[in-house]
This record gives structure tokens, sequence and C-alpha cells, in this order.
């Protein structure tokens, strides 16, 4: 039985100690060691790292009585030194201290329980028993946690019997009836739980609720604790000063600057689509000007297919002959006819698109196709033409 060092020396970063059997599996190296601050991964938690004698420790794994480390290579002593990498195992500590305190408090306020907690490398949720969570419930939940963090209470981790569970006000009976671990943070909750945790609330640092999701039913919660919620400011502090500085305004502005160029935005499209429709007119009078055979045909360099549709609905207004367009900028092709002619657009289309790449289709008066290159739709426009 290895000696759990992580259920109380929750502060450990280095120790001595002794080997007591090294593994050698399929996947890799590893050993046992008298005593282990590693924590190995389980309820919800993701293992420590850190090495055994400067060798990388790859995984924590615990099986029955035993933790097993994963490394690198087997090291030559039996008698060794152990580092924690104490950031990871204090991140882990936050993130789940704060958990207890984030669903203790949502029970608190609005009886909602927690049915689930993920400790992942990017993200901590829980998920509570709520179809519907308000902003402003949000809002209250995160004020309250941040406030028990502050109020600074002891968390105390220790063992008890199944019977003196029993007795304990528990959040939630646990499975396992012998040798219970306890977390209880002084004056809020009871809680059964393996996982490492920090000595008070005040060392959460802080707790910022991120978002929300419905989730069968239920309501997932987004969250960071500690130097987590830091970085995520510091990311956030970072995009602010960006868009400031490209606005040339302060922060407090970017809202008000933005809104005003969604309206120029507004403005200046409306603009632009009346000077499109004057230029398509103007277009459109010199194709009809020009146009002597039995087809009007032309080809453009940056039209997009809706300004093509548009040109080609002018066109066809004004004269019987069918209208062939194609455009390079989207490597496309319009054709139209406004029924005088025998031809059906959208048959044509069909039959010969294939030959050429094409994607597309339409009615007996308008068809369109969309081209992987424009050496494929300028052929297809060639044949179309002739
Ligand atoms: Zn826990």
């Amino acid at each position: 039985m290895t000696n759990k060092l992580y259920y109380n020396a929750t502060h450990l970063t280095d120790w001595q100690t002794r080997i007591t059997e090294t593994i050698e599996r399929e996947d890799g190296f590893y050993v046992i060691l008298e005593e282990t601050a590693f924590y190995p991964h389980g309820g919800g938690q993701p293992c420590d790292l850190g090495t055994i004698q400067d060798i990388p420790v790859l995984d924590v794994i615990s099986e029955e009585d035993l933790v097993l480390h994963k490394l690198e290579r087997l090291p030559e002593e039996l008698s060794v030194t152990c580092q924690m990498d104490w950031k990871r195992r204090f991140d882990h500590m936050q993130q789940h201290s704060g958990q207890h305190l984030l669903s203790a408090t949502s029970l608190d306020l609005f009886q909602f329980m927690t049915v689930s907690f993920h400790l992942g490398e990017d993200y901590c949720t829980i998920d509570i028993e709520t179809p519907e969570l308000s902003p402003n419930q949000l809002h209250s939940i995160e004020w309250e946690v941040n406030r028990q963090i502050y109020r600074n209470h002891n968390i105390l981790t220790y063992f008890v019997t199944g019977e003196e569970a029993s007795k304990l006000k528990l959040v939630k009976q646990p499975k396992v009836t012998e040798n219970i671990r306890i977390v209880e943070i002084k004056d809020v909750e009871y809680n059964a739980c393996g996982g490492t945790h920090v000595s008070s609330t005040g060392e959460i640092g802080m707790i910022k609720l991120l978002k929300t999701e419905k989730i069968k039913g239920n309501t997932r919660i987004y969250f960071k604790c500690g130097y987590r919620a830091l970085e995520e400011f510091n990311n956030t502090q970072h995009i602010l000063g960006a868009l400031s500085s490209k606005l040339k305004t302060g922060k407090d502005e970017i809202i008000d600057r933005i809104e005003k160029w969604e309206n120029e935005q507004k403005q200046l499209l409306a603009e632009v689509t009346l000077l499109k429709e004057k230029n398509d007119d103007y277009v459109a009078q010199e194709l009809l000007a020009q146009q002597e055979g039995k087809l009007i045909a032309k080809v453009f360099e940056d039209k997009s297919l809706k300004d093509l549709q548009s040109l080609a609905n002018k066109l066809t207004a004004k004269c019987d002959v069918p209208v062939l367009l194609a455009t390079s900028a989207e490597n496309k092709v319009v054709f139209a006819q406004n029924g005088s002619a025998e031809i059906s657009c959208g048959a044509f289309f069909k039959a010969h698109l294939g030959t050429y790449n094409g994607k597309g289709g339409g009615s007996d008066k308008l068809a369109q196709a969309g081209f992987p290159t424009w050496e494929d739709a300028f052929a297809f426009y060639e044949f179309a033409r002739s």
C-alpha cells in the first residue's frame, strides 16, 4: 500500500522516498513509491505531474491501494527525490476547491444540486439541476462565491467511518461505506471527496463565472478560479487594448465607436448599391446598343454572381434575345432569357455543365453555375456562346 501524502500534505512540493516496486508494461515504465504526493486521476480531477529523480512523470494512476507513476525511463537508484509540478497542482486545487464552494453556493441560494464536475486543462464546468439560470441568478451566485472566498473559511480534510459520515450533513452520501474522506469547508459544507484542496478559501483567489449553456435539461456553468481567472482577465485586457488602439479610443468608448461604424457601413452599403444599380443601367444600355446577333454575351472581371443576375434581368426586360454573362471574379456563368427564345436555360445548363465540372441549374428563364477554375467557366461560356 502506498502512503498517500496528497491526502494531508496538500502543499508538499518535494520529498525523498524509496521505490518499492518497478514495473515494465507494454505502454511504458512504472514505479511504486513508499510515499507519494502525486495525485492520480480520479474524482473528475486530472493527475499531478513532476519528476522522480529528475525523470519526468508522464502519468499517475491508482490501482487498488497502490499509486503507479509512469516514467520516461526507470531510475537507477531506489532512494529517490520527487519534485511536484506545483503550478499544475496548485491550479487543480484552486479549481477543485472553487468548484466545491460554487456548488455549495448554488445549492444554498437557489437549491440547485450539482450533478457533474469537469476539471480540464482548458476549462472547468459544473452542471446544476435546473433547466434555466437567469443572468441575475448567475450574477448573485458569482458575487456570493467570491464573498465566501474572502471570508477565508478553513478547508479541512479527514477520514471518517460510514457511521460517522451518516451523522454529517453531507451534500451527497458516498457509495463507499468505510474510510470516507471528508472535505469540510468550515461553516459552509461537508463533502465526500478524494481530491486535493487548498487549506482555506482565500487561496482560491477569486472565481469568475464565464458563461452558461443548457445541457440535457440542466445548466452548465463555465468558470475559472485563481490564476486562471487572472489569465482570463489578462487576455481580455489584451484584446481590449488592441481594440482601443485600433479604434484610437478608450475602452469605454469602443462600443459607441463600433455602433457608429456600423451605421456608417450601412450608409456606405446603401450608396454602393445605388451606384451599382446606376452602373448596371449604363452597362445594360451599352450592351443593348452593341447587340447584333441572336445572343448578348459578355465576360466581366469584377462582378459577383448577384451583379450578373441583376444585369441579366435588366437586359431581358428590354430585349428578346438570350443573355449569357460570366465573371472571372467568382468563376460563375449566368444564362437568362425573357421567354421569347425557345431554349430552356435550366435544361441547357443541366445537360452540359458536367462536361465542364460546373455545378448549378435554374429555371427556363434564368440559370446560374459555378466552376472550380476560371478555365472551366470560360470553356463553358465559350461553348454556350457557340
Ligand atoms: Zn470534490
